[in-house]
């Protein structure tokens, strides 16, 4: 009998998955599924451990949504990526596997990894497919088949696109012949660091991820461009984990969404959430075009002169949310606590590691992958390289946040804050985001720090410092 493999890397669900409906297409092959963790490259580039837990639960829910397919799940452990293609080839062997099917991964080491796998299995057929994406990188380019480097072009060819030819969404495979299997499942465990996350604010398997997407289609989308700002607002999807994992597939995103909302293709509601799926594809295509990017070099050459200071208490106080500004610390106690940061905050923090503190954009990013429970290299890369103005399409160099007034401007009463900084719990709304000034007008001593630096000194010797770097001094 043929056997068919089908490798599951960042796409853990058995809805819409291309790599395993075409390994179930043919209705007389047997379909054998694996996973290779590889702990010790997840140690290298400090994968966060709440990652790592949400990822070992969606593992054994995947392992029993398959098992209920007929289709079992083999999880083995390999140390490096070159290990990997040993696991395969062996396993290919072990099985008289055929055929093998997987779904890509864009980043740079990934897809070197696949290519030794193809190069190894001589007499296995290869089929990878374009799933973690709504269309293809490489496919949506300018006249001269270059890739965008601003992203409203780029948007504006890719609804195009979209409105020619919606890409399909496929169902679950059916039961293989044989049926479901009956035998108990050993619980998948990996030997790396876990940290236990939220199951609520988390959907815990696919079919939670599904109603999490359903509902916020139908209940907070019409309200997502107004409340989309705004931390203290529940406002956003919280699905990011599971697209990076591929819980939730993008065209699963889009379809739910046009189905209560058919007018977003066209600009109409629903439109802004869209337009951040498509960021999302925008960071992909980028990376798989200049590769670079996953190696953290920046977009902008001359940006690498700038001199960074090196890393030391501010950087500390910025990781544990005590640089004195509201904002900030609330940010990154949220993130600390949860693994998740809103996107507003996200921004807010960036610009403030880079422009307030001069700190290298590498080692911010480098942090958030460390915590983030969807740390994503394409996306978080976009975003870091964005808020530094070292990436395509990025904020100008001299556009720099003030971390007070943007926390009046979308924390105004200060709701987010309060959650976050018990110790501000005295202070009056209206000195929420200058506490220090307050603490001093009332002589009441706070258990909170002062600002670790003065936002109007710190922004000239940035600019100070871009220059320099931008002139070649
Ligand atoms: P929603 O607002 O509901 O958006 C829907 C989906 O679109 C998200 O789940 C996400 O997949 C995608 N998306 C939204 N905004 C962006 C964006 N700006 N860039 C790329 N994709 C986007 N996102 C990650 O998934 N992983 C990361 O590691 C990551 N790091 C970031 C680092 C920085 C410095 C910045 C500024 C942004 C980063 N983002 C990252 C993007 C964004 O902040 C998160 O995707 C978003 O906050 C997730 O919340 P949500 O699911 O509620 O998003």
């Amino acid at each position: 009998m043929t056997t068919h493999l089908v490798w599951f890397r960042t796409d853990l669900r058995v809805h819409d998955n291309l790599a395993l409906t075409a390994a179930c297409r043919q209705q007389d092959a047997s379909v054998l599924a694996l996973y290779i963790a590889t702990p010790a490259q997840w140690r290298q580039h400090q994968m966060a451990p709440r990652q790592a837990a949400f990822l070992v639960s969606h593992l054994n829910a995947l392992q029993q949504a398959l098992a209920e397919r007929g289709i079992p799940l083999l999880v083995k452990t390999a140390n490096t990526y070159a290990d990997s293609v040993t696991v395969i080839e062996e396993v290919c062997a072990a099985h008289d596997v055929s055929a093998l099917f997987y779904n890509y991964q864009y980043e740079i080491n990934e897809r070197q990894r696949d290519a030794a796998v193809e190069r190894a299995l001589e007499n296995v057929t290869c089929q990878g497919f374009d799933d973690s994406v709504l269309l293809a990188p490489g496919s949506v380019t300018t006249g001269n088949h270059e890739m965008y480097k601003v992203f409203t072009p780029f948007k504006n060819a890719f609804l195009r696109r979209l409105r020619d030819d919606l890409p399909a969404c496929h169902h679950a495979p059916a039961v293989r012949e044989g049926g479901a299997l009956n035998r108990a499942l050993s619980p998948v465990t990996v030997d790396y660091p876990q940290q236990p996350f939220d199951a609520d604010a988390f959907p815990v398997n696919e079919q939670h991820a599904l109603a999490r997407l359903r509902h916020f289609c139908q209940h907070a989308l019409a309200r997502y461009d107004a409340d989309r700002d705004f931390p203290a607002i529940d406002g956003t999807s919280r699905l990011s984990v599971c697209l990076t994992l591929g819980v939730l597939s993008p065209r699963q995103c889009l379809h739910r969404l046009l189905k209560t909302h058919p007018e977003a293709l066209e600009g109409g509601t629903g439109a802004a959430w869209l337009n951040e799926l498509i960021w999302r594809e925008f960071y992909r295509h980028l990376i798989t075009r200049y590769p670079q990017l996953c190696k953290h070099q920046p977009f902008i050459d001359w940006t690498d002169r700038v001199a960074w200071k090196t890393p030391d208490a501010a950087f500390t106080a910025w990781q544990n949310g005590e640089t004195g500004f509201p904002i900030i610390d609330a940010a990154m106690r949220q993130m600390n606590a949860t693994g998740w940061m809103h996107n507003r905050l996200r921004m807010i923090v960036a610009s403030f590691l880079v422009k307030d503190l001069l700190i290298d954009w590498r080692e911010g990013e480098r942090y958030f992958m460390s915590q983030l429970i969807d740390g994503d290299l394409a996306a978080n890369n976009g975003g870091w390289q964005w808020a530094a103005s070292t990436g395509t399409d990025a904020a100008p160099y001299f556009r720099i946040f003030n971390p007070t007034t943007q926390g009046e401007k979308f924390d105004k009463a200060g709701e987010f804050i309060r959650r976050w900084i018990p110790e501000l719990a005295v202070v009056p709304t209206a000195a929420i985001h200058t506490p220090w000034q307050w603490a001093d007008k009332s002589q009441v001593i706070l258990d909170y720090p002062r600002p670790t630096v003065d936002h109007k000194q710190a922004r000239e010797a940035t600019l100070a410092a871009y220059d320099a770097a931008r002139k070649g001094w």
